[in-house]
């Protein structure tokens, strides 16, 4: 599949050079509020700290692509934690209140605790602490919760495609066991990492006779404490081989669940929230539903994406990053780099799910950027 051949060195050299973003001659200062060109505004920014992952599932990073001979970027190419930390700070001066770290895998970068330590010392605009939280495969969860949870990490989300072993370890094609994942999440819930959520990836043929048990194991478990989420398969990323036949619709995963465990829907507990929450009628807990494809949520979307190697991204989809690393290491100040994120995020305008709902997505297929290399 030509898709399947191309070099995803290319597109990252690519990303890699951009020009270095504007910046205002004379910086206004921050007003914490920052719209887009369709009054958006910025909430949200969600950070890769690697783009290195120990799983290698086929819808994301799959075998055939990021092998032996897979060139990952060199330990200098990715911001430092002072440099991710004065960033959050900047960004914090325009509104954003959430902070979510992800990757490639999160738990893999070196340390990651002492970047949370260094995040949780920051303060929204209302003097209040961040919402901080983290996107993991939960291989290394067990081992790291306590240490997270003691430097200020809030909660977790995990992903988590299958109970069958066997069909978790052909998903994640490392063969690792299912069995781990649920004892990081036993460990995660254990020291306090709450509300926990569990992310599931439906794939048809592959892991959709998995939904009910899902649903049957995380409203048994936990008292209702832990969210299962059903996330559309996306076409993400130039190298999963999508097709639309592999996507099972949201109302398809819903009905499915309905006939077993009733469901009622629930108002949004957030603006810009990507996941529609629906209640079990019993009152075992809820679930969410993730519909990218069918049903895009572009209108609130208020998040941002920082590359691992400090590339500033509007939307999943995007194909070019906004390099702040080249303000970071180029001796602008603050204020600087303040002024040039507000001139990208109002110049905003990307809306690549809603375009593709309506059959006018930009022609752009083979380019966009990996979700390993911005983050999930
Ligand atoms: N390694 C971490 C993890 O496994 O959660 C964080 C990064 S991963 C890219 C973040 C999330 O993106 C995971 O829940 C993964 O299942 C999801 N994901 C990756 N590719 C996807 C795709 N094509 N469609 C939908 N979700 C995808």
């Amino acid at each position: 599949m030509a898709e399947r051949s191309i070099p995803l060195v290319d597109q990252r050299t690519l990303d890699a050079r951009p020009r270095p973003p504007f910046v205002p001659e004379n910086p206004e200062p921050p007003m914490g509020l920052l719209l887009d060109r369709r009054a958006r505004p910025l909430h949200d920014l969600r950070i890769s700290v690697t783009d290195r992952c120990n799983f290698r599932c086929s819808y994301c990073m799959p075998k055939e692509v990021y092998d032996k001979s897979y060139r990952f970027l060199p330990h200098s190419d990715l911001l430092s934690f002072e440099e991710i930390t004065r960033l959050a700070r900047i960004f914090i001066g325009h509104g954003v209140r959430k902070l979510r770290l992800t990757g490639g895998e999160p738990l893999l970068r070196k340390n990651i605790e002492e970047l949370v330590a260094q995040l949780a010392q920051l303060r929204t605009l209302e003097d209040e602490p961040l919402d901080i939280t983290l996107t993991t495969n939960a291989s290394l969860l067990a081992r790291k919760a306590q240490a997270l949870k003691d430097a200020g990490l809030n909660r977790v989300t995990v992903s988590l495609d299958a109970l069958d072993d066997a069909v978790f370890r052909r998903m994640n094609d490392v063969d690792f066991p299912a069995a781990e994942v649920l004892h990081g999440i036993d460990v995660a819930h254990a020291v306090g990492l709450a509300p926990l959520k569990v992310n599931m990836v439906v794939k048809r043929g592959t892991n959709d006779q998995q939904i009910v048990p899902m649903a049957r194991y995380f409203r048994e478990h936990y008292d209702g404490r832990v969210v299962l989420r059903f996330i559309e398969y996306m076409d993400v990323g130039a190298t999963n081989g999508w097709r639309m036949d592999d996507v099972v619709p949201s109302q398809e995963v819903m009905q499915r669940l309905n006939a077993a465990y009733p469901l009622r829907e629930l108002p949004p507990s957030a603006p810009g929230e990507t996941a529609r929450r629906h209640a079990y009628a019993d009152g075992r807990g809820e679930v969410g539903f993730i519909s990218s494809v069918t049903q895009a949520f572009c209108g609130d979307c208020n998040r941002a994406r920082l590359s691992t190697e400090g590339q500033l991204y509007l939307c999943l989809f995007a194909t070019q990053g906004h390099d702040l690393r080249a303000l970071l290491r180029g001796g602008y100040d603050d204020a600087q780099i303040s002024a040039a994120i507000a001139h990208i995020w109002h110049s905003r305008e990307d809306r690549y799910s809603e375009l593709r709902g309506q059959g006018s997505a930009p022609a752009h297929e083979g380019r966009r950027v990996e979700m390993s290399y911005i983050g999930g």
